[in-house]
């Protein structure tokens, strides 16, 4: 599989044997949480986060069968870009979006999941006013609590879809929520279930624009427990790549820090 890139051996040979034995421990994750939830196993999307993955790494996973991957900074989609051009994979972003950057994130990804204020939704739309093209994106919801995290808060969410709903270029697909970052149990599944709660409520509405098909949700520690309270697209990096070699909690406390 790997041999052309690799020469077959050294360092980057293990490394595709790795990844795609990690990424059969995933897959089996999730047909098992399918299972005990007793949901078809193609109802949910396993997205692979890529952040501070190099290119050669993420073709490995490509290679091994991903089709849909994420980063979550502008910067980064553009840097590994060449080396993923032509390659059967679909990119997704998942990270805060600054508004100087929503042009460049449009060149790069066919959905974005982090959408979270009025003021992002309208300058992604007067930018694809400019192509006439659709974009299909997910509202980010803040169910932790955590002051540091993006999202728009549970009570301000229906307010916030309606508003949106009527931008004529963003098609809404559902919602995003990153959960509690380091606890597991009871306190992170609360907030899948009250992810899935919204999504009902706000399918019950029934707006014009607004389908509420997917709940993305679910991470390397607690994507099976995301799967068996409803999550669609469950977003999984370390359980693939292997541990990030920065501390983790760099990714999300610090806003918009360029790559550390
Ligand atoms: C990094 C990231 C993930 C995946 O986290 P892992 O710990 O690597 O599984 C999921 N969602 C978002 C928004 C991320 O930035």
């Amino acid at each position: 599989m790997s041999e052309i890139m690799t020469g077959g051996e050294g360092p980057d040979f293990e490394d595709a044997r790795r990844i795609t034995e990690n990424l059969a421990a995933v897959r089996a994750g999730i047909a098992a949480a399918c299972e005990t939830s007793g949901r078809d196993v193609s109802s949910v999307r396993l997205l692979v986060a890529t952040k501070t993955v190099p290119a050669h790494r993420i073709r490995l996973a490509i290679d091994a069968g991903v089709d849909l991957i994420a980063e979550n900074r502008v910067q980064e989609l553009a840097t590994k870009d060449g080396a993923l051009a032509g390659l059967p994979v679909r990119r997704h972003f998942v990270g805060h979006l600054q508004s100087n950057k929503v042009r460049d994130v449009l060149r790069y990804v066919s959905c974005i999941h982090s959408v979270d204020s009025m003021s992002l939704a309208s300058k992604l739309a007067r930018e694809l006013e400019k192509t006439g093209r659709q974009l299909e994106i997910l509202i980010q919801v803040n169910t932790s609590g955590e002051a540091s995290k993006f999202g728009v808060g549970l009570e301000d969410a229906e307010s916030l879809i309606r508003s949106v709903s009527r931008l004529e270029p963003l098609r809404i697909m559902g919602l995003m929520t990153i959960g509690l970052l380091f606890s597991h149990g009871e306190a992170a599944r609360r907030c899948f279930v009250e992810l899935r709660q919204l999504r009902d409520h706000i399918a019950r509405l029934a707006l014009p624009g607004v389908e509420m098909a997917h709940l993305s949700m679910g991470m390397t520690p607690d994507y099976q427990e995301a799967i068996r309270e409803g999550a669609t697209i469950v977003r999984v990096g370390q359980a693939i790549f292997g541990p990030r070699p920065t501390r983790p909690g760099l990714f999300w406390d610090e806003r918009d820090r360029d790559q550390v």
